[in-house]
């Protein structure tokens, strides 16, 4: 079978019924992968699950697709939240792609004491969520906030929301780093104690935390700081073993 495209539309999604698509998807339908009126395409909008359509019209730049079949049931994403420091510009990239395939509901970029990235483009980092939403299949997308202070969006977490904060300064700020002690508790042995149905990931800038923030985080009742394991991880790497576990233990990498 040669190559289906999977795009994201906004259309509500019934049977028999028309999508259309923006611009952009429409060059790359008819431009890029040069399709024709019949050609299949996959169609999902985050409400109405994965449908199969064919391309009905094209009319110089717009294109309409008519719905077919209801191929996968909506499903809901584990609620699941990514606070991280902007990195510079591709690694923000690879943190937002790689968090979506990884099946993160929310990404919220935080300014810490240390971040060095000066402000992100939202708008732009929703399009790489999109784009990495469709290549992944997922059947929603997740959601791109702009830039927020972190203790600002410590406040506007949901309740009943556990804040997995990987602190790689870990418990005795005395102790050497890498030590056998003095370091946050293992997040994978953290993680077991937890069934909250919902989480947040906090991963700070490539010159980690400063102690004033490490101090508040860890004053909060609803902090939980851990360890990545006894090496330095680059902050995307960090997010990507967080994200793994989380998804391994409470989300929806378990039968
Ligand atoms: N301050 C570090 C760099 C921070 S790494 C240094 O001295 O080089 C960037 C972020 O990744 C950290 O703020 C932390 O959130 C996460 N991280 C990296 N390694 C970690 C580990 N072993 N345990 C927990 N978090 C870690």
């Amino acid at each position: 079978m040669s190559f289906i495209p999977r795009l994201f539309v906004h259309s509500d999604l019934v049977r028999d019924g028309y999508a259309a698509v923006d611009e952009a998807q429409g060059k790359y339908l008819t431009r890029v992968l040069r399709l024709i009126e019949g050609a299949p395409v996959r169609v999902f909008n985050g409400r109405d699950g994965e449908w199969d359509a064919v391309i009905d019209t094209v009319e110089g730049r717009s294109v309409l697709l008519k719905l077919k079949d209801l191929r996968r049931s909506q499903a809901a994403t584990p609620d699941l939240i990514l606070l991280f420091a902007p990195l510079k510009k591709t690694r923000t990239d690879f943190v937002v792609e790689k968090a979506t395939e990884l099946g993160v509901s929310v990404i919220q970029p935080v300014m810490t004491e240390r971040t060095q990235a000066a402000r992100v483009r939202a708008d732009r980092l929703q399009k790489i969520a999109l784009e990495a939403a469709e290549q992944t299949e997922r059947l929603d997308l997740p959601v791109v906030h702009e830039g927020k202070d972190l203790m600002a969006a410590l406040e506007e977490l949901p309740t009943e929301c556990p804040l997995w904060f990987c602190d790689e300064a870990g418990d005795d700020p005395a102790a050497h780093w890498g030590g056998a002690e003095g370091h946050a508790p293992q997040m994978l042995e953290t993680l077991k104690s937890h069934t909250a149905p919902r989480g947040a990931i906090l991963v700070g800038p490539e010159g980690g935390f400063s102690p004033a923030e490490r101090e508040t985080l860890r004053a909060r009742a609803d902090v939980h700081p851990v360890s990545l394991g006894p090496r330095i991880l680059r902050a995307e790497t960090a997010a990507i073993a967080a994200l793994t576990l989380w998804q391994s233990v409470l989300g929806d990498w378990r039968d």
